[in-house]
This record gives structure tokens, C-alpha cells and sequence, in this order.
């Protein structure tokens, strides 16, 4: 296991095909889908086969749970030859290091499904991530987040809602997005909610409109 993994000074240092065995930089691709805080990574696995031509990553910073979802995504590579190429995990803290990995406007979707509660205390972190993802957020992109805890649901809300370049998505507009289905369940914390039969709270936001950094 590669515990030593180094975060890129920036996208172009990163080696993606190291990552996605059918990665071509030279035709175009990059990772659109991110999800941060993957856990254990039951996201990803679940996005694979929906979106087989995109590029989908999962950021953990835990090591041993990094480690974890590594070997699952490497043994349903060998199970399911020629799929799950598209899923990826970096063992990083996505507080910290999210544009040394992409690229201004590369993003489509963003996942923040249960981050941890403690997430919204940081507030001077809270706001570099903001600001990272208004930046690599491509335009009309969105930002799915889920959480059990409504005083997490609240905030995240509204810290997304006072911002300008943010719009909140009615969930009853998305009733064609493939994804809203399975969002609050398909993760191993999600899993866990519904067995406590615990509260879930969805809000999904748009990146709407330019900002002065364009
Ligand atoms: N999204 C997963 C799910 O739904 O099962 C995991 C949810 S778990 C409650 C929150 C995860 O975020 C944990 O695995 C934790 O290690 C990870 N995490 C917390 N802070 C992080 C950071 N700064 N960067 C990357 N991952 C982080």
C-alpha cells in the first residue's frame, strides 16, 4: 500500500493514467466527478458503471481507509475486466489541497456526502473550500450534499446560499438526474443511517454565474 502519496504541485504533475489505466491526457480526459471524503467509497462504485466515460476520483484522508477502497477498486478491475477503470481514490485533505489536483472550471459535480460534523467548525477552511470550489467548479456544475445532521444540512446550506455564484436546485427539478436516487444510500455511511433509521437531508447546488477570477 502506498502510504507516502504526495499531493502535485499542480494538475499537469499529477500522473492520472497511474490512477485510470485508460486515461489519454492527449484525447481530452480528465476526472469530472469528485467526491470528497469518500469513506469507504461506496460512491464511486456506484457512479462507475452510470458514467462509464467519466472520469470519476474520491479524496480520503484517512490511510488505512485510502488503503481500503484502493484494493476494492483493484479487485473489481480484476473481477470485471475492462470496467471500474474510471474510479480512483488519492489519500489527501481536500480542505487543503483541491487545485493542485484540477484544473479552473474542470469539475461537473462535487459530492459532500456526511461529512463529518466537526467539518463546519473550521470556518477559515470552510471558506478556502468554498473558494475552491467555486473555482473548479465548471458553470451549471453542482454540488450534492447530504447529511444526517440537520444543524449540518442547515449550515451548509446556508453557507452556499449566501454566496452569489451558488444556486440551490430544487430536488423535485432533478427528477431526471440519475444520481439523486441512490445519493443518500449508496454510500457505507448512508448505509448505516438508514439501518438507525436516522433523518436524511439533501440540498444540491448550481454554480451559476462568473466570477471576477474568470
Ligand atoms: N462520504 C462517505 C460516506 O458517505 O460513507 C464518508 C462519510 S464519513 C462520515 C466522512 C469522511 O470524510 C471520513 O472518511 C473522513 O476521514 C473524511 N474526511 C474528513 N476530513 C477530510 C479532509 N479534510 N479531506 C479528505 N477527507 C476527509
Amino acid at each position: 500500500a502506498d502510504h507516502t502519496f504526495s499531493d502535485p504541485i499542480c494538475p499537469d504533475q499529477m500522473n492520472w493514467p497511474a490512477l485510470y489505466p485508460t486515461y489519454q491526457a492527449e484525447k481530452g480526459d480528465c476526472v469530472q466527478f469528485l467526491d470528497i471524503g469518500c469513506g469507504y467509497g461506496g460512491l464511486l462504485i456506484t457512479l462507475a458503471p452510470l458514467f462509464p466515460d467519466t472520469y470519476i476520483m474520491g479524496m480520503e484522508i484517512r490511510v488505512k481507509v485510502s488503503d481500503y477502497v484502493k484494493e476494492r477498486i483493484a479487485a473489481l478491475r480484476i473481477n470485471n475486466p475492462g470496467k471500474y477503470n474510471n474510479i480512483a481514490i488519492v489519500r489527501t485533505n481536500a480542505m487543503k489541497y483541491l487545485p493542485n489536483y484540477f484544473k479552473k472550471g474542470q469539475l461537473k459535480k462535487l459530492f459532500f456526502l456526511y461529512p463529518d460534523p466537526h467539518f463546519k467548525k473550521t470556518k477559515h477552511k470552510q471558506r478556502i473550500l468554498r473558494h475552491d470550489i467555486e473555482y473548479l467548479l465548471q458553470l451549471r456544475g453542482l454540488v450534492y450534499t447530504v447529511t444526517d445532521v440537520e444543524e449540518v444540512h442547515i449550515w451548509m446550506k446556508s453557507h452556499l446560499n449566501e454566496h452569489p455564484l451558488f444556486e440551490e436546485v430544487k430536488l423535485e427539478s432533478l427528477s431526471h438526474d440519475a444520481i439523486l436516487k441512490f445519493l443518500g444510500d449508496c454510500t457505507e455511511e448512508g448505509q448505516k443511517v438508514t439501518r438507525n433509521d436516522g433523518k436524511k437531508f439533501t440540498a444540491i447546488f448550481k454554480r451559476v454565474q462568473s466570477s471576477s477570477m474568470d
